[in-house]
């Protein structure tokens, strides 16, 4: 691990001026400290922004919800509003990591964790353009059976291994920043990136950005969603596919559905078509199938991946299933 300078700020002003193109923010720390360790990460600063007013949960104005960054995972997960009203959110949540990272890592962290592509995440492997641009890309023609089957590049399949981006993507959440020149907005769709030529760039935040909080619009899928999590073992492991559906039902009809992967890209991936091809029709074991053969409509597979397609269009259809309720 190499050495590095330790700062604490006071608030949110004080730890805009802190971060420049060296230094980091330390929230929870359960990925980056790993990474600094592993010798992925060398930042020559940590900010630790612990003590930032950042964690309340609260209900907005609208009727939506504000997810302060600083928030835990487990305290969101278990918040009551978030429970009624968000049950997608509180069950990816609880899908990922252990109780005790989930009791230390924020929700800001966990939108800005990065791949655990075992090239990337071992600097003893020389290609990873992820890690070391222009080195190559050790998985495509290596092991690349956890890897991407949409959105990838020629220079990664990376997939990014949130749980709880996938439910905030079917949600249609928006992540407000704080940067020196003042705040934005970033919707959740355009918050993470896909690889293409710049693989090692993660997300659309900026080096002097801060994360404040996250915005989820007013429910209408709280009756109707589910959030399924298919994996190598039952706890503590990462998504080989995961999916977050949430359909709005009325008089027996679908009026409106979300459809959002994770596991398969850079980014949570949501299948607008499939979504499409839901509205108006029945909830039916035959039309949920349906959408999870539409829902892979496109895929790209490598040498070790392909039957993700498989697994991703009936993990769709299964958790449609439950959350229309004819599972
Ligand atoms: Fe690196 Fe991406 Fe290739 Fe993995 S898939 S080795 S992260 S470039």
């Amino acid at each position: 691990m190499n050495p590095f300078q330790y700062q604490r700020a006071r608030d949110e002003s004080s730890a805009a001026q802190a971060i420049g193109p060296r230094a980091k923010f330390l929230a929870g720390g359960t990925n980056l400290i790993d990474l600094m360790k592993n010798g992925v990460e060398h930042p020559e600063t940590l900010i630790d922004i612990n003590r930032l007013a950042l964690a309340a949960i609260e209900p907005l104005p609208d009727g939506g919800l504000r997810l302060g960054a600083l928030a835990r995972n487990s305290d969101t997960a278990n918040h009551p509003l978030v429970r009624q009203q968000y049950p997608l959110l509180s069950q990816a949540i609880l899908s990922g990591a252990s109780p005790q990272l989930r009791n230390l890592a924020t929700n800001g962290g966990n939108l800005l964790q990065r791949t655990r592509c075992p090239y990337f995440m071992e600097p003893a492997f020389p290609q990873c353009n992820k890690r070391a641009p222009g080195s190559g890309c050790g998985a495509i023609g290596g092991f690349n059976r956890m890897h991407a089957i949409f959105g990838a590049s020629e220079q990664c399949i990376a997939v990014h291994p949130s749980d709880m981006a996938v439910a905030l993507a079917a949600l249609d959440a928006v992540i407000h920043v704080r940067a020196k020149a003042g705040p934005r907005e970033i919707p959740i769709a355009d918050f993470h990136r896909l690889p293409g030529d710049t693989p090692s760039i993660d997300t659309n935040l900026k080096a002097d950005e801060l994360i404040l909080s996250i915005h989820l619009p007013p429910s209408r899928f709280a009756a109707h969603s589910s959030y399924v999590k298919v994996r190598d073992r039952a706890s503590y492991e990462f998504a080989l596919v995961s999916v977050a559906a949430a359909l709005q039902i009325e008089g027996g009809v679908i009026r409106s559905a979300r459809l959002a992967l994770g596991g398969v890209a850079h980014k949570p991936w949501r299948a607008q078509a499939a979504e499409q091809s839901l509205v108006g029709q029945r909830p039916a074991p035959a039309t949920f199938e349906a959408a999870g053969k539409q829902a892979v409509t496109g895929a790209k597979t490598y040498s070790q991946n392909a039957y993700k397609v498989e697994l991703a269009s009936r993990a769709v259809a299964r958790a449609l299933s439950i959350a229309g309720g004819v599972a």
